[in-house]
């Protein structure tokens, strides 16, 4: 039996199907896993992808040609069924299943395994060949529970505005910032929302999910709110004029590499906590383990690492080279500057 899937210059290509996953250059038909710029990029034709990542990927790529299919629905191209399942990442995100003569492949794009709240919780999906990422696929990486987490935000701009200082909190605008969102306690004061974090929210907001007040800077009835206010804005507004107005604050970064002690004085923050919308160590074991697959075949991260220890498990693996990312501290995919 032929690979379901093999690496081109384009990226992760189903022969059979003649379609794109993923693709990081132009195609005729691409399947998009989640709306991430590593993962999401434009010039394609037609783009399929879960009904909720339609707001995110129009307002990120224009006014492209895209089809939304809900989780578990099925379709079939040249004998190929196809299907997208809950990867549990960000809002909207899917692993792809590829069926061709009772052989399954599952590539899982980004995924995390703790349920976060927002978007529908990761499913295992059994099946030979399973293609992981493996941005923290090493054993040191290992998540506290997110309400662990979000206890510590909160008391650190509790902390903050009762010492009449502002507490910026930079964290991706698609995913984490969703999630701080909905599982922090508003009712300490005004959450103000950097103009790339507002884009992503009301494009979440427009794929029906619910999220607290917050405010942009124009919106703001007078200059006073801004003290002791909690302001989340992509870590590219570090150190930007925009910033300026929430003076005195305290700055924090929200990422799964801040579990590193570099990581943590990432350009003088002043606080790292631990989030990130990847499995971690287990995670990525305990996921890879569900589907039963006898193939797994990795993407980014510590990909030559993860494999070798997935050989070690008895599995086959070996590494795909892609152009995939992973989380980063410094969020690729802000094109939105504010003044
Ligand atoms: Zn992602
Ligand atoms: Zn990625």
């Amino acid at each position: 039996m032929d690979d379901l899937v093999i690496l081109t210059e384009y990226g992760l290509y189903c022969p059979q199907a003649d379609l794109f996953i993923d693709p990081w250059k132009a195609v005729k038909k691409a399947i998009i896993t989640h709306g991430h710029s590593d993962h999401a990029r434009s010039g394609s034709e037609n783009y399929l992808c879960h009904h909720q990542s339609i707001p995110i990927l129009k307002s990120r790529l224009g006014n492209i040609a895209v089809q939304g299919l809900e989780y578990k629905e099925t379709f079939t191209i040249n004998g190929v069924t196809i299907s997208l399942h809950p990867a549990g990442h960000v809002v909207g995100s899917a692993q792809v299943r590829l069926e061709y003569k009772g052989e399954v492949w599952v590539i899982s794009g980004d995924y995390k395994t703790q349920p976060d709240g927002i978007c529908e919780p990761f499913e295992p999906v059994t099946c030979h060949t399973f293609i992981t990422e493996s941005t923290f696929g090493l054993p040191f990486f290992q998540w506290q529970t997110q309400s662990v987490v979000m206890q510590q935000i909160q008391q650190w701009w509790k902390k903050n505005q009762s010492e009449g200082i502002s507490s910026v909190l930079f964290a991706y605008s698609l995913g984490k910032a969703q999630r701080i969102l909905a599982n922090l306690d508003n009712s300490l004061g005004p959450i103000i929302v950097h103009g790339a974090t507002h884009a992503m929210n009301e494009a979440c907001r427009r794929s029906g999910i619910v999220l607290p007040q917050t405010y942009r800077v124009s919106e703001l009835p007078n200059a006073s709110w801004c003290k002791g206010a909690l302001v989340i804005a992509p870590s590219s507004a570090a150190g930007s004029p925009w910033l300026k107005r929430f003076e005195p604050y305290r700055t924090a970064v929200a990422s799964g590499w801040m579990a590193m002690r570099g990581a943590r004085r990432w350009q003088a923050a002043d606080r790292g906590f631990v989030l990130s919308d990847h499995a971690d160590w287990h995670g990525l074991n305990l996921a890879i383990q569900a589907t039963g697959a006898e193939q797994v075949l990795v993407t980014h991260g510590y990909t030559d690492l993860f494999s070798r220890w997935l050989c070690e498990q008895g599995l086959k693996s070996s590494v795909l080279k892609t152009q995939f990312r992973g989380e980063q501290v410094n969020e690729p995919e802000t094109e939105i500057t504010e003044v």
